[in-house]
Order: structure tokens, then sequence, then C-alpha cells
């Protein structure tokens, strides 16, 4: 009270703790009234038991466009924010900004995952609307973490960490996620987190490994060069896949690193291999958003001595559709430097025929899902078919994935399918079992090994 009157005789206590409590940008309370209002609610609830829910709300791409069109544009969206949720949430419910983008509502009246989930919905669709800013109009996207008192904490402190936990799994899984908090998820949390760990300790000490699994040429089996895949067997955890590693490390954000050793990996082993031979490497959907990926790639190869012309790029299509303007500008880096681009898996994801249009590709892998079922099935025959005679019309190169019988290789040569890959032809072995290969079947390792000798 009174240092309140000395230092600042025109301010009541009450501005002052009222200042205390608020976030100056916004008008809405900050972390001490978020705190303050959960222990009160939590005191009332701890003689009647009913829970209650807070929700983290955090927006996605807030930081580029903070970046992009400066810290008043941010601002201004900030305080829209703070307007949608204040007019959306319901009766009793509070919303304070936490930090940064970052708000959080506390909704005394919100029991159950069923009502959460139903109210971050919600939530998602109203902040997803189009942010006007005077000259522009920007998206953007929120993701959403809930947490319920008293199972997913007692204390303010602990509940506030649960919430995190379930907003962190929504961001991880990418844009406009919705998680409630449960003991499963913290597990679920833990065990990537774990694996995370794992696998960055597995990149330093270089224990990630490349195989190489051939690609023919289907009228003669003739190997024409081989698809890089990446194997790690971790000493606690065993095989793991890189259907799963790989996925982690774009999540947690080091497939740059891990790619790009294994990139230097399969690259060094491609330089002991006859010269017509190209080596096909898997590119990550995060790598095409990412500008420094040309650049990353180019210098690779660089300090390898790896001709880029003897490099294949493999892309999904659900990797060029997410940004499309950067993964086009990366494409073209890629393709001016003489690197040829493959569209992997096709046939599975959202395709689109304009893709082919849009995009430059040289080849297309025709997924295993319609080859393992072209001897069987008649519809996946007419579709092979008919993908043959597109690449043929449009110039692409195309091979079948998957192959495992001579049987399908027989029905694949008829079609007029160019190339081919499947456990048939080989398996993906490493690179002391690829150079062993090539020396017992390669017509021109003789030359090779007297060039080098
Ligand atoms: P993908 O690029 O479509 O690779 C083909 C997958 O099919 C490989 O699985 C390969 O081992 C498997 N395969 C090949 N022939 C046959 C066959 O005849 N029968 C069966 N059942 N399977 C066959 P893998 O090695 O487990 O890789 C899975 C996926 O993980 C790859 O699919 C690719 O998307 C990703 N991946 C693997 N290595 C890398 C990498 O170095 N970087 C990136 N970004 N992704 C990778
Ligand atoms: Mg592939
Ligand atoms: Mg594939």
């Amino acid at each position: 009270m009174r240092r309140a009157e000395t230092n600042l005789p025109s301010v009541s206590q009450n501005d002052l703790q009222a200042m205390a409590y608020t976030d100056q940008l916004t008008g809405l309370g900050n972390r001490y009234r978020l705190r303050d209002k959960i222990r009160s609610l939590a005191a009332e609830r701890a003689s009647d038991p009913a829970p209650f829910t807070i929700a983290l709300a955090n927006l996605d791409g807030f930081k580029p466009i903070n970046d992009l069109f400066g810290t008043a544009a941010g601002d201004e969206i900030l305080c829209q924010v703070a307007h949608r949720l204040k007019a959306c949430i319901p009766d009793g419910a509070i919303v304070t900004r936490h930090d940064g983008d970052e708000f959080a509502i506390i909704l005394p009246l919100v029991f159950e995952r069923v009502g959460a989930e139903r109210l971050g919905q919600m939530i998602k669709d109203v902040l997803s609307a189009p942010y006007d800013l005077g000259d522009r109009n920007v998206r953007l996207s929120a993701s959403i973490g809930f947490a319920i008192y008293p199972f997913a904490g007692s204390e303010f402190d602990e509940l506030m960490k649960s919430a995190e936990t379930a907003l962190y799994r929504s961001k991880r899984r990418g844009r406009g996620q919705i998680t409630v908090y449960s003991k499963e998820i913290a597990q679920e949390m833990r065990r990537a987190t774990q694996l995370e760990q794992a696998l960055r300790n597995a990149i330093i000490a270089d224990a990630v490994d490349v195989y190489f699994q051939p690609i023919v040429r289907i009228d003669d089996g003739r190997v024409l060069g081989f698809e890089a895949l990446a194997r790690w067997i971790d000493p606690d955890l065993g095989f793991v896949s890189p259907a799963v590693f790989v996925p982690l490390a774009e999540e947690r954000g080091f497939i740059d690193l891990l790619s790009e050793a294994l990139l230097r990996k399969a690259a060094e082993a491609t330089m002991a291999w006859p010269r017509d031979l190209f080596l096909s490497f898997n590119l990550s959907s995060a790598q095409l958003m990412d500008p420094r990926t040309a650049l990353n790639i180019l210098a690779i190869l660089n300090a390898v001595g790896f001709d880029p012309r003897r490099l294949e790029l493999e892309i999904t299509e659900t990797a060029v559709m997410t940004s499309a303007d950067t993964a086009q500008r990366i494409i073209g880096e890629l393709r001016a430097a003489g690197i040829g681009i493959s569209l992997d898996d096709f046939g599975t994801g959202q395709s689109s025929l304009g893709r082919l249009r849009d995009f430059a590709f040289d080849k297309v892998k025709i997924d295993r899902a319609f080859v393992s079922a072209i001897t069987t099935d008649r519809t996946s025959e007419q579709i092979i078919k008919a993908i043959i005679s597109m690449c043929d019309g449009l110039n692409l190169a195309v091979v079948a994935e998957g192959i495992e019988t001579a049987a399908e290789a027989d029905k694949l040569r008829v079609l007029g399918c160019g190339m081919g890959q499947g456990y048939y032809y080989g398996k993906p072995v490493d690179a002391a079992a690829t150079l062993r290969y090539l020396q017992q079947n390669h017509h021109e390792f003789a030359l090779v090994e007297r060039a080098t000798a």
C-alpha cells in the first residue's frame, strides 16, 4: 500500500493489480490471471469434485508472418485472435494470452474429452478464417491442446504441463490438430522422445546406414541403378523401420541432418559403381519446404565429387502439395543442376494429374499396392496400363515398385513397363554386398576396376 502511494501516487492499488494481471497488447488476462483463476477454480472444485478444462491454442506459422510483414501486423493478428476467442467461448469461460502467440482458455463447464474436442473444432474454425490486415488478408491455422482437471493434474503447474504436452503433440502432428491429454498420449510422447534421442545419437555416431535396392530394365533384367534406403538398428530398440524414424525426424525438425548424412553415405558408396548406374534417393516432404535444400544437396555432391546427373530424387505427391511454390522452386533448382526427379508411390496419395503437368518430373514410380495386385485384380492391371500409356505420352520413364514374382514381372513386360524394382530382382542390401553383386553381375565393372587400380 505504502509503496504504491509513494512511487505512483496517481495509480490506485486496484489499477496496479489490474495491470499486473493484464496483457497490455490484447487487454486479455495474462499468465498470472490464468494461474490465479485456475487455483481458485481448483479450490472451489475441491469440495465439489466436478472436472473443468483448460485449453492452450497456439497459432501455426505465426513467426513467419511476423518476420515477413513486421511486428505491427503480428500484433494486429494477435488482437484479432483475442477478439475472436472472447466472442466464441461459452459463458463463464475465460481467455488469457499466455505467451507470444499462445492463448489459454479456462472452461469451467467442459468436463470430458468429447466436449473438449467439439469446442476445439469450433475454436479452430474460428481462428482459421482470414485475418484482415488492411492491404492484405492472411490465413493461419491453430493447434490446440486440452487438459482436464483433475485427471491431467490437480495443481496449476501439473495441469499446465499436461496441456502443453497435448499442445506439443498437436503441433508435431502437423497443423490444425486437436489433442486432449491422457496417460496414453503422455506415454506415446515419452516413447517418441526416447526414439528421438536414440536417433539423434545414432546420427552423431554415424550409426544410421544406407542399403541399396536394384532398379532394373524389365526387358532383360539389366541393373540401371539403385534406390538408397535408410537402415537403423538401435542396440536397445532393435530394428526401427524408416517408415517410423524418417517421419519422426521430420516432426522433430532434424530431417535435414539425417538426410544429409544418408546422402553423403549413399553418394560415397555409389562412387565405386560403374558410372552408368544412377542413384535414386528419397527426399522427405519437409525438405521440399526448406529453401536451403537444393544448395545443401549440391554441396554434398560437390564434396563427394558425385556427378549430379547420376542422381535422382524421389518425392511424393503429398510433399509437392503441402508447399507447392517452394517445392516447385527447389525442384527447378535441382533439375537445373542436372538432377532427375521421380514421383514416388504414384497412385496412392491424393493423386492429381494436374501435378504431373505443373511439376517437371522425369520418372514415375508406380506404387507397390497396384503391382502386387496385378496378377489377381483386373482393375489394378488396367490402372497400371493407363499409367504406363499416360507416362509414354508425357515422356516420363516408369518404374513399377514391389515386384515379387516372375509372373508380375512378365505381366509388366507385356504392358510395356520400362523399369522394375522389388524383391524378385533383389532386396535392399548394404554397400559392401551391393558392390559384390555388381562385381559379379555388371559387364562394365572390370573396366572401372582397371581404371581405379
Ligand atoms: P519407398 O521410397 O517407397 O521405398 C520402397 C519400400 O518398399 C522400401 O521399404 C523397400 O524396402 C520396400 N520394398 C521394395 N521392394 C519390395 C517388395 O518387393 N516387396 C515389399 N513388400 N517391399 C518392397 P523401406 O526400406 O522400409 O522404406 C519405407 C519408406 O521409408 C520408403 O518408401 C521411403 O518413403 C522411406 N525412406 C526410406 N529411406 C529413406 C531415406 O533415406 N530418406 C527418406 N526421406 N525416406 C526414406
Ligand atoms: Mg522411394
Ligand atoms: Mg515408393
